[in-house]
């Protein structure tokens, strides 16, 4: 079922080994784990920024909710890839960006 699912939608990421890793980690931790960096690479092959094409692999996971000295959580829904320039970058002022 899962193979066939695999194929059914090619926007679907299918994980075949459930590893029971937490993706939500809330104000406990700043850093995204690997899972949370394999959870993004299934929806992100790159920075987030629109146009960058800087490949997910030299990328920093950053906030994209809330940056994390504005009470930003450390949670998959909340993370995407920006590479470092980008990742620099983020921020609430108008020449700034956030992944949305
Ligand atoms: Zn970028």
């Amino acid at each position: 079922m899962i193979k066939l699912a695999a194929d059914a939608q090619p926007h679907l990421a299918v994980f075949d080994d459930v590893t029971n890793e937490p993706l939500f980690f809330g104000r406990g931790r700043r850093l995204a784990s690997q899972a949370q960096r394999l959870m993004a690479f299934g929806h992100y092959r790159s920075c987030s920024k629109d146009g960058c094409t800087t490949p997910f692999a030299h990328t920093e996971m950053h906030h994209a909710e809330a940056d994390w000295a504005d009470g930003g959580l450390t949670d998959s829904p909340h993370t995407a890839p920006a590479c470092g320039r980008h990742n620099r970058a983020v921020g609430c002022e108008p020449h700034q960006w956030t992944t949305r």
